[in-house]
C-alpha cells in the first residue's frame, strides 16, 4: 500500500464523539485504525460559499470541513442528492423530483469541494470518496490537476441500466465514475448493475477482472460489503444488556425489534402490516409478544419523509387500537434516536429482529443484531432479500418484504424456532461477520486502491 495519507471525503463529517449511522460508524472505525483526514460539510450554514476548508478541533482523528449555503443545502443536498439520487438508487423512481437547478447545484458543490481539496492533498495521498452526494468529485479533482489514486464507495444500491435512464444525465454519471481507479459497491448485484450501466449507457468496454475502460481510463468495479467490528459489538452488548431499564424484558413476553431511520426504503409500514397479519392469525400469541420499533426521524421537511412518518404512525395506532389491552400494547414505536450502546443491549435482549427494507445498500443493523446475541440462546434474524446483507447472510430467515403473508409466517417460524436451529443459524452468521469485519472491508478497499 502507498505511504501517503488516507483522505476520506463524505458529504458530512461526524459531529459528536459517538458515531451513529451506517457510513459514519464504518468510516470512524477505519480512520481510528489508519489515521488520516476526514473531510466533508460541517453541518453549519454560511451566508456565502467559501473557498477553503477549515480544521475542526477535537475528535480522535483530523477533520476538515466546509459550510454549505442555504441554497446549496436546498438544491445539492435535499434536492439532487436526496430527491433524485436516493429514490432512484433505491428503486423509487416514482419519488424522483427532477429540476435543472438541483443538478447544477450538485455539480457546483462538487466542483467547489474539488478546488478546496486540491489545496490540502499531497501527491502520495490516497483519496477515498464516499457515497452518492459526491459522484462527480473525481472528475473535478482530475480537472483541477489531481493525479492521486481516487476510490469511490457507494453505500447505497446501484440501479439497473434501465432504471438509471430515469436520470436526466445517465451517460454523464458513467463518465463521473470512470474517473475513479476503484468503484466499490455493497453487493455483487450492485457491481453487476454498475458495470452494465457503464457499458450500455456510458459506452464503456468491459475488460477482465471487473475493469471497465471508458474515455481512456480504466476503472475497477467490485463489491466490498461494508461491515462492523463484530467482536467489539458483542462485548458492548454483553455489558449493556444488564443496564437496560427494568420492564423492557418480561419473562412472559417475547420481544421483536426493528431499528431503522424513518425512511421509505426501510419497509416499516410493510413490517407493521405483517405483524398485524400475524396477530390476526395467532390469537394465542396476544400479550406474549411485542414489537419495539426504533425509528429516528431523518430528512424532515422532504414530502416523502413526512408521508412515511404519517403512514407509520397511523398503522401502529391502528394495530395497537385493535389489539392492545390494559397490560399490553403490541407495538412500541419510538420516533427518536437511541444511543448505539443502548441498541446493543436491546438487540441482545430481543428474540427476533425484523430487518425488512424494500431496498438497502447493506444494512448494518442486521450484522449488529447477530453480533449482539448470546451464542447459547440466540435470537433470530428476519432479513429482507433486498438488503445487501442478504448476499452474505443466507442463514437468516430470508423474506420478501412485499409479501405480507410470507412475513407473517416468518414471524411465527422465528418465534417458535427450536434452540438447535437458532444456534446453528447464529453460528454460521457470526462466523461470516467476524471474518468479514470492518477492518476486512476497509483493508480490502484500500488494497484495491493501491
Ligand atoms: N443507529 C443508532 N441509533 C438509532 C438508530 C440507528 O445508533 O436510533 C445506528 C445503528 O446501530 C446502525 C446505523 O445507525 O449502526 C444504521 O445503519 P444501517 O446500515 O442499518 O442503515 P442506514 O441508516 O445507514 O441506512
Amino acid at each position: 500500500m502507498s505511504k501517503g495519507r488516507l483522505i476520506c471525503v463524505s458529504n458530512r463529517i461526524p459531529s459528536g464523539p459517538n458515531p451513529s449511522g451506517g457510513l459514519v460508524v464504518a468510516l470512524h472505525d477505519t480512520l481510528l485504525e489508519t489515521g488520516g483526514i476526514w473531510i466533508g460539510t460541517s453541518g453549519k450554514l454560511a451566508e456565502t460559499a467559501g473557498n477553503a476548508l477549515h480544521e475542526v478541533e477535537g475528535g480522535p482523528f483530523r477533520r476538515m470541513a466546509f459550510d454549505l449555503t442555504e441554497q446549496e443545502q436546498e438544491n445539492y443536498y435535499f434536492g439532487f442528492s436526496n430527491q433524485v439520487l436516493w429514490p432512484l438508487f433505491h428503486g423509487r423512481t416514482d419519488l424522483m423530483e427532477i429540476h435543472a437547478e438541483y443538478l447544477s447545484a450538485y455539480k457546483d458543490v462538487n466542483r467547489r469541494l474539488a478546488k478546496m481539496l486540491i489545496d490540502v492533498i499531497e501527491p502520495d495521498d490516497r483519496i477515498w470518496v464516499h457515497d452518492y452526494h459526491l459522484l462527480p468529485l473525481a472528475l473535478y479533482l482530475r480537472q483541477a490537476g489531481a493525479k492521486n489514486r481516487i476510490g469511490f464507495f457507494l453505500h447505497t444500491p446501484f440501479p439497473t441500466p434501465l432504471a438509471l435512464q430515469a436520470m436526466p444525465n445517465a451517460p454523464e454519471v458513467c463518465e463521473w465514475l470512470s474517473n475513479y481507479e476503484v468503484v466499490g459497491m455493497q453487493a455483487e448485484r450492485d457491481a453487476r448493475a454498475c458495470i452494465a450501466s457503464m457499458i450500455e449507457l456510458g459506452g464503456g468496454e468491459e475488460l477482465a477482472g471487473g475493469f471497465v475502460q471508458l474515455n481512456n481510463r480504466q476503472c475497477r468495479i467490485a463489491a466490498f460489503p461494508v461491515a462492523i467490528d463484530a467482536t467489539e459489538f458483542r462485548t458492548l452488548a454483553e455489558s449493556e444488556v444488564d443496564k437496560l431499564p427494568r420492564g423492557i424484558v418480561k419473562p412472559e413476553r417475547r420481544l421483536m425489534i426493528g431499528v431503522d431511520r424513518l425512511d421509505y426504503t426501510k419497509g416499516v409500514p410493510q413490517r407493521f402490516k405483517a405483524f398485524g397479519e400475524f396477530l390476526e392469525r395467532h390469537e394465542e400469541w396476544h400479550r406474549h409478544v411485542s414489537m419495539l420499533q426504533i425509528s429516528p426521524p431523518t430528512r424532515e421537511g422532504v414530502e416523502a419523509y413526512d408521508n412515511i412518518r404519517e403512514e407509520t404512525e397511523l398503522l401502529s395506532g391502528q394495530i395497537n387500537g385493535r389489539y392492545a389491552d390494559i397490560q399490553w400494547a403490541p407495538i412500541r414505536f419510538i420516533n427518536r434516536p437511541v444511543p448505539r450502546e443502548t441498541l446493543a443491549g436491546l438487540y441482545r435482549a430481543s428474540d427476533v429482529a425484523l430487518v425488512t427494507p424494500l431496498m438497502d445498500g447493506m444494512n448494518l443493523v442486521a450484522k449488529e443484531f447477530i453480533a449482539a446475541q448470546d451464542p447459547a440462546d440466540p435470537g433470530v434474524l428476519i432479513l429482507s432479500q433486498f438488503a445487501g446483507a442478504a448476499e452474505q447472510m443466507p442463514d437468516a430467515v430470508i423474506v420478501n418484504p412485499h409479501d405480507t403473508e410470507q412475513m407473517a409466517t416468518a414471524i411465527m417460524t422465528s418465534l417458535a424456532m427450536p434452540l438447535v436451529d437458532r444456534k446453528r443459524r447464529h453460528a454460521a452468521l457470526m462466523e461470516t461477520i467476524v471474518k468479514k469485519d470492518v477492518s476486512w472491508w476497509s483493508k480490502g478497499f484500500r488494497t484495491a486502491l493501491g
